[in-house]
């Protein structure tokens, strides 16, 4: 029996490399984009949330350089202890505008503000209704929130409006959370129904739009705004199609002003970096503006062809690929990061998605296109990937 710690971890990554569940970290040179170089090869990337290719823009590296120069490199403390930068102010104020919301509140990361918002908003006593394909950040923030959790079926408001008819009434507050996009799917939630029922059964939202924000709605302002919904708390990040770094809460002021006292991510962590909130704001004013507006329609034309593609192979479900996410179904662990190698030696990235990202048996290939991909790269990677349908590698779609 092994004991020491190194004979006990040995021995499980052992267990993990034999179930095909090892990961790896590939060295990557350059800037991230369309093209990447990976582990000294150059490849087609589609294993980004880089939607709108705004992660090596040049205007993203001028902002951060000249306020780098300014205002050096950390910022030194929380900014309730050494000082509110301007910067952090301004992107805040720029976010809350660009959502058409009184507030917004910065947070380093969205898995700090899932779980430091989710906590800050509900514990003892209180109900959560999650999404059963939510982010692992929306799943701590429940755990770590010690509210009675319930696990909906993806994507139901059937079950939702089941589980708040037998428990909501037992509860003093409830949440509901969802992503808007879900990230391994590329799905999309029932944000109308789910506004309803929160509605009647007085029951607060929150919505992870992650995977929307930059990408979907008019102005690229999500898919709240495409339903025309303003949920009660909207979580948003600045690390994908924003090409940044960075997540934020948009809401009501006394939501911010809660936030500010009791979200524990927020108030017990050094800020984030003035030249990441800097290079924010470029990202934010060009997906807002009118290149915004010609990358997102260069992005629905991709999307467009990348849906077609996959349909005459039999590689998408039906309804699906209305996103730049397109899960590809394996099933089998092993078998997907076979197939993540022989798409690795065709120039292609795309990453193998194995538990516990998504459930188990349902391992996939996510596809993630990119605003600045050549139409050249997507049919490359339908040739790739008819080549494997045909040869047995991948069979049908099927949904997790
Ligand atoms: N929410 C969702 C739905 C996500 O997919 C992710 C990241 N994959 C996060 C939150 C975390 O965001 P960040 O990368 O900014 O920590």
């Amino acid at each position: 029996m092994p004991s020491s710690l190194d004979e006990v971890l040995t021995h499980e990554l052992r267990r993990l490399d034999a179930a095909g569940l090892r990961r790896e970290l590939k060295p990557w040179r350059g800037p991230q984009g369309p093209w990447i170089e990976l582990a000294g090869q150059r490849l087609s990337s589609f294993s980004s949330n880089n939607y709108l290719g705004l992660a090596g823009h040049p205007a993203l590296g001028r902002a951060a350089a000249t306020m780098l120069d300014e205002a050096g490199v950390g910022a030194a403390a929380s900014r309730l202890i050494a000082g509110n930068h301007t910067v952090h102010q301004a992107l805040e104020e720029d976010l809350a505008r660009f959502h058409r919301a009184p507030a917004a509140l910065l947070f380093n990361s969205g898995f700090q503000a899932n779980v430091g918002v989710i906590p800050a908003l509900v514990g003892q006593g209180d109900l959560i209704l999650s999404d059963q394909l939510n982010h692992a950040s929306l799943i701590d923030g429940c755990r770590l929130s010690r509210a009675h959790v319930q696990v909906y079926d993806h994507a139901d408001p059937d079950r939702v409006q089941a589980l708040l008819a037998n428990h909501r009434r037992a509860h003093r507050h409830c949440l509901i959370a969802t992503e808007s996009v879900f990230s391994m799917d590329g799905d999309r939630a029932p944000l109308c129904e789910l506004a309803h029922l929160a509605r009647e059964h007085r029951a607060w939202l929150l919505v992870d739009e992650a995977h929307a924000v930059g990408t979907l709605g008019p102005d690229g302002r999500g898919l709240c705004a495409e339903l025309d919904l303003q949920p009660d708390i909207l979580i948003g990040t600045l690390g994908k199609a924003f090409g940044s770094f960075g997540a934020y809460v948009a809401g009501s002021s006394p939501l911010r002003s809660f936030l500010l006292h009791r979200a524990r991510s927020f108030v017990f962590t050094t800020a984030l970096p003035p030249a990441v909130a800097a290079a924010s704001r470029a990202a934010l004013a060009i997906a807002a503006g009118p290149d915004g507006h010609l990358l997102r329609r260069d992005l629905l034309a991709h999307i467009d062809r990348f849906r077609t593609g996959l349909l005459a192979l039999d590689l998408l479900a039906p309804g699906a690929g209305s996103t730049p996410i397109f899960p590809i179904w394996v099933g089998d662990d092993n078998q997907s990061l076979t197939i993540s190698r022989q798409l690795l030696d065709a120039g292609i990235h795309a990453q193998a998605i194995r538990p516990p990202t998504v459930p188990r048996g349902t391992a996939r290939l996510r596809f993630a296109l990119i605003a600045t991909h050549k139409p050249h790269q997507l049919d490359h990677a339908l040739d790739q990937l008819a080549h494997l349908r045909h040869t047995g590698y991948l069979g049908p779609a099927k949904t997790s």
